[in-house]
């Protein structure tokens, strides 16, 4: 019996023991992704599982093992299901088997990546600059890894922000200025408004544009909303642009964008949250053409990167820009000219974050272990698969195609034969259930055309045609199922 030590660390007492069970966690772990095809997408918590996650705060230790068993018993089975071959619901990324060694070896090294003359610092600037690359951006730009998409979206705005306003936004705020205001299509996604609502313009403060049959912004209606802004003495400061949006994948027009912003003096923002990814391939990327005319490119690893979360990227053409519109000076973080901290806290003056964490390591090896030819290879099978269950629906008579699929985004719905249009929305939101509880396949519902629709974002490396297949059959199946039918309320007039 050892007596209670005076001086407590968090290291584990028997290595060995801590060995063995993080031995079998790690088999565990890269056992969930090998034999992820032979169970469902997803399956809901039991009640038993529930009930033993709601205990009350630990105040004492419990061995390491047997934690573990009950995250195998109530966390591991219970999850979104992204990682799975059928999961094509939102945008959600699937992870690679190397994303997990990436982030176990991360965690060890447990980096502060605020800065600071260490490896970890290399790795990030040397990923930010082979993306840049891959954007087309120039090597002088700058860059960060962030969160996701909407921090790389809302650090690319505070930059317009504070370049475009005309006075010096960082020290004295908006208050007295005339409203400043951004602009993107209709199509845009949720975070346009929350993010200018941080950055003090209102919700208001963006204005969504009409959009086209294929769901690109109006050029000329964009114009129009300058012209009458301007009138009105509104401060127009950025477009943004959309490389894929999140409701059907549409492109807008970069290039046309990148004239009106060269020739109104307007900040040239792109989301490209997971379409901006097109780009590795040369097959895709001219759709994308006037992407790297951008100010700044927001973008996502952790959706058609494939790579864990939370991982995303902000690119800034203009690097000092970018730096003012972050940095900070603080005593007890100035820099010393030698040692650990030569310099400034490079990573932290560019973004929200002192304090982050060592994720480019994922992308770091994702980037070498598969190669950038590679991922553009099954970026394209996605947008092929889209193809192919959109040539599919088109074909069948019981399924209406919604809207055109210009990359990997799908909407359709069952129809079925002579259906009224009120009992269609709720019968396609009971398929969309059904698929889920079923434990068939993860798709999520959206409004296209003013109907409800089932909608695939195809972002998923795991994915074979099969697959699709395998989700068609079903969708037929259950339009068909007289109780899915009642469960969804309609009454069903000639159907067969
Ligand atoms: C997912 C998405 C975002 C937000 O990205 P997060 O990584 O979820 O923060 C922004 N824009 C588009 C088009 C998206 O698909």
């Amino acid at each position: 019996m050892k007596p209670p030590p005076t001086e407590v660390s968090l290291d584990p007492e028997s290595w060995d023991e801590l060995s063995r069970v993080a031995h079998q966690a790690l088999d565990d772990a890269l056992a969930t992704l090998r034999d992820v095809r032979d169970g469902p997408p997803w399956r809901p918590l039991t009640p038993a599982a529930r009930a033993e996650l709601g205990e009350g705060v630990p105040r004492r230790p419990t061995a390491l093992g047997a934690v573990y068993e009950q995250f195998r018993r109530a966390i591991l089975p219970f999850r979104t299901g992204n990682v799975h071959p059928r999961f094509w619901g939102w945008v959600m990324g699937t992870g690679t088997a190397e994303g997990v060694v990436a982030d176990l070896l991360a965690s060890a090294m447990n980096c502060h990546v605020g800065g600071y003359d260490q490896s970890a610092s290399e790795v990030e600037r040397r990923v930010v600059a082979w993306l840049a690359e891959l954007m087309g951006y120039p090597a002088a730009s700058s860059g960060l890894l962030v969160s996701g998409a909407t921090v790389a979206n809302l650090t690319g705005l505070a930059v317009a922000r504070s370049v475009a306003a005309g006075f010096d936004v960082r020290k004295d705020g908006l208050a007295g200025h005339p409203r400043l205001r951004v602009y993107g299509s209709r199509e845009t996604h949720s975070w346009a408004e929350k993010c200018c609502d941080l950055l003090g313009l209102g919700r208001e403060g963006f204005k969504r544009v009409a959009v086209d049959s294929e769901g690109r912004i109006e050029i000329a209606a964009l114009r129009a909303a300058l012209r009458e802004d301007r009138a009105a003495g509104v401060r127009p400061m950025c477009v943004v642009g959309n490389a894929g949006t999140v409701d059907g994948g549409a492109i807008d027009d970069l290039e046309a964008l990148a004239d009106l912003c060269a020739e109104e003096r307007l900040w040239f923002h792109v989301d490209g949250a997971f379409g901006a990814l097109a780009n590795l391939s040369p097959r895709l990327r001219p759709a994308l053409r006037g992407l790297a005319r951008s100010d700044s490119l927001a973008f996502d690893l952790h959706k058609w990167g494939y790579l864990q979360y939370e991982v995303g990227c902000v690119l800034v053409r203009d690097r000092a820009a970018h730096r003012s519109t972050f940095q900070t000076a603080a005593e007890y973080l100035r820099p010393l000219a030698r040692g650990i901290q030569p310099g400034p806290l490079e990573f932290a003056d560019l973004g929200i974050e002192l304090s982050r964490g060592f994720r480019a390591l994922r992308v770091w090896m994702s980037l070498k272990t598969h190669g950038v030819e590679r991922l553009a290879h099954v970026i394209e099978q996605n947008v092929e698969q889209a193809r192919y269950l959109a040539d599919r629906v088109r074909a069948e008579p019981e399924l209406e195609l919604l809207g055109p699929v210009p990359l990997n985004v799908i909407c359709f719905r069952y129809r079925g034969r002579g259906i009224t249009d009120a009992v269609l929305d709720d019968l396609n939101r009971e398929i969309v259930v059904r698929l889920q509880e079923d434990g068939i396949a993860i798709v999520s519902s959206t409004r296209r055309a003013g109907h409800l629709a089932l909608r695939l974002a195809i972002t998923n490396h795991r994915s074979r045609l099969e697959d699709f297949d395998m989700l068609f059959d079903a969708v037929l199946r259950l339009g068909r199922e007289p109780a899915v039918a009642t469960k969804a309320g309609g009454p069903r007039s000639g159907s067969l």
